[in-house]
Parts: structure tokens; C-alpha cells; sequence
């Protein structure tokens, strides 16, 4: 991980028993401030496991749990200030309002009594819920009472959201209206960590990427080109150039370069300005462009490819 991030969650040695069985084994990985983190991995991973230790619930038997600088082992309610937490199952009180709900919420975690409507308010809204503001959580649809859930872990403004398979169950336009809503915490600068079995989503709004198998991280990769200028671009020729390296490699904006004859994959540090510019540059150098840009990293394959590897 670069150093030129800060980082809102280190996590050292974590190792978790229950009592018949060791569900993590000496985890240790960092998620930067920011970012939103996909935590992925098959069926019994530990991913569950890992995010009730973060979020205080359950004790670890050995490691340390770092959130925004505070121990989340010493001081639980500090972090809990800091934090929410979606459960995989989680309950809500059907016979509440949504306006009522999100009121105790906000109260239970000392919110103060004069930005309580206004929080709950905003919150409504920014969730879409705005017309069933007075209707009783048990009656509404399943997406609604997601969306609710969500509401509940976010009404004390925390910098940092746990969510535990949030889009389970959800339709695909209501996972759809997920997505923006990370998309949009984010961007008011909360860091978000969501364990996933929705692979092609994770695309959409996830730039860090944490894989689980058995208790272990298995791969853990900071997608660090959505959040900077720098960007993989990939360059393919109709016909062989011998020149093709060479050529990239007197570029200064150009670095990592992996060719073969008639393509070239490499990271580009300038803007689109300069990305056109480059074109310019080897068209002009006699290149035979058949086509240059963007290649996104794609998580849906990442994931497939360590978990296979891991099989073999
Ligand atoms: P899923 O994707 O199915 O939700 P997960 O990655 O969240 O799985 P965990 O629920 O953390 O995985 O489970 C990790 C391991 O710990 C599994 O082998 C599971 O059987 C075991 N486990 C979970 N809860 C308990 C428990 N209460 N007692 C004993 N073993 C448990």
C-alpha cells in the first residue's frame, strides 16, 4: 500500500476461534481513508467473522484492530462513535415509522436533540424514502427496509460504514440505487467496506479489493487509478511494430509497460489532453493504431482468477 495514503483501518495479526474451529488466521491489512473496499470471498471465508471484530462485537483471540487511530479492542464506544454497522441479518422495529426509527437511532447514539430532525430528515432523503417518511417499517418492501437499515447505521454521521452483504435480496434496480448511494457517502468522504457475493457490481463502485478464502486474505489490491490521474491503458496495432517498446519507454508519462508485437499495456500518468497527445505521437511514428484506451480493472475476473489459482 503507498504511503501517500492515510489509512482509516490497520488491521495486525487478527486471529478469531470459535470454539470448534479457527475462522481467522493471523489476518494483517490496512484499508486507506476513502476508499470503498469490496470484501469478497466463497461461502465460510470468515468475511462475517472479520466484520463483527471490527466493529467491537466479538473479542478476538489474538491481533489489534485500528479504526480512524483508536484500539478497537480498548475503547469499543469511541469506535462505535466513529463507525456503523449493517449486520448480515439485521432486525428493525416493524411497528416504528421510518421518521420514529431513525429518531431513536439518532438518540441512542447521543445525537443532540436540536440536529435530530434535521439528520433524520436529510437522511430520509438522501435515501429516497421521503414519501413514506410516516409508514410502518413492516410495511414496507424489502429494498425500503434495506434502505432503512442502512439509514440506522448512518444517523450519527460516522466516517466509516461496515456493511454485511447490504444488497442481498435486493432487485437489480434497487441494487442499482445501492451503488449511487455508496457512490455518494463516498463522495461526501465516508470510507466504506461491503462484503459482496455480487461480483459485476463491485465494478461499479468499489477501488480497493479484499479477497478471503479459509480465514486468509488472499489478495488485497488498491485500485489506485480511479482516484488519481494515472490510468491503464491498453494499445493494440493491426500490424507488428518492433519499435512499439521503444518508443513507449522514452515517454515520462509512461510506466509499467507489459508488450507484446502488436499490443502494449501500460500506466499513464497525464490527462486526457495529454492521452491524446500520445495517440498523436504514434500515429505520427508510423504506428498502426487500431485502437487505444482505457483498460478497466476488472474485479469480477481478479477475484475468479485468485480464487483459482488458490484451487490449483
Ligand atoms: P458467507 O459468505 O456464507 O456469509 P462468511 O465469509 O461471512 O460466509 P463466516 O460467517 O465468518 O463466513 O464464517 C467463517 C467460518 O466460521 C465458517 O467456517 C463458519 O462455519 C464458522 N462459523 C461461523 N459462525 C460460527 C459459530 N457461531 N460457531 C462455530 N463456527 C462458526
Amino acid at each position: 500500500m503507498p504511503l501517500k495514503y492515510s489509512i482509516m483501518v490497520q488491521v495486525e495479526n487478527l486471529t478469531y476461534d470459535y470454539p470448534s474451529h479457527r475462522a481467522l488466521h493471523g489476518l494483517t491489512f490496512s484499508i486507506p481513508s476513502g476508499s470503498i473496499t469490496a470484501l469478497v470471498g466463497p461461502n465460510g471465508a470468515g468475511k462475517t467473522t472479520l466484520m463483527r471484530c471490527m466493529a467491537g462485537l466479538t473479542r478476538p483471540l489474538t491481533g489489534t484492530i485500528m479504526i480512524n487511530g483508536t484500539d478497537v479492542l480498548e475503547e469499543p464506544r469511541k469506535v462505535h462513535r466513529q463507525i456503523g454497522f449493517l449486520a448480515d441479518f439485521f432486525g428493525l422495529y416493524d411497528k416504528l415509522t421510518i421518521y420514529q426509527a431513525l429518531t431513536y437511532f439518532a438518540k441512542a447514539h447521543e445525537v443532540p436533540n436540536n440536529e435530530v430532525d434535521k439528520r433524520v430528515t436529510s437522511i430520509i432523503e438522501r435515501l429516497h424514502l421521503t414519501d413514506k417518511t410516516h409508514s410502518d417499517i413492516g410495511h414496507l418492501s424489502r429494498g425500503m427496509k434495506q434502505r432503512v437499515a442502512i439509514g440506522q447505521t448512518m444517523v450519527h454521521n460516522p466516517q466509516f460504514l461496515i456493511l454485511d452483504e447490504p444488497a442481498s435480496g435486493l432487485d437489480p434496480e434497487a441494487r442499482h440505487d445501492l451503488a449511487n448511494l455508496f457512490k455518494e457517502l463516498n463522495k461526501d468522504g465516508i470510507t466504506l467496506l461491503v462484503s459482496s457475493h455480487i461480483l459485476a457490481e463491485l465494478d461499479e463502485y468499489s477501488n480497493n479489493l479484499v479477497i478471503m478464502r479459509e480465514g486468509k486474505i488472499v489478495d488485497n489490491d488498491f485500485f489506485e487509478q480511479k482516484n488519481t490521474n494515472s490510468r491503464h491503458l491498453l494499445l493494440k496495432l493491426t500490424q507488428a511494430n518492433g519499435n512499439l517498446k521503444s518508443i513507449l519507454e522514452t515517454h515520462e508519462l509512461i510506466s509499467n509497460i507489459d508488450c507484446t508485437e502488436t499490443t502494449a499495456a501500460f500506466n499513464f500518468g497525464g490527462t486526457e489532453t495529454q492521452q491524446a497527445e500520445l495517440m498523436m505521437l504514434l500515429i505520427g511514428k508510423g504506428l498502426s493504431v487500431l485502437s487505444f484506451a482505457e483498460e478497466k480493472v476488472n474485479m469480477q475476473d481478479k477475484y475468479l482468477d485468485t480464487i483459482k489459482q488458490k484451487n490449483n
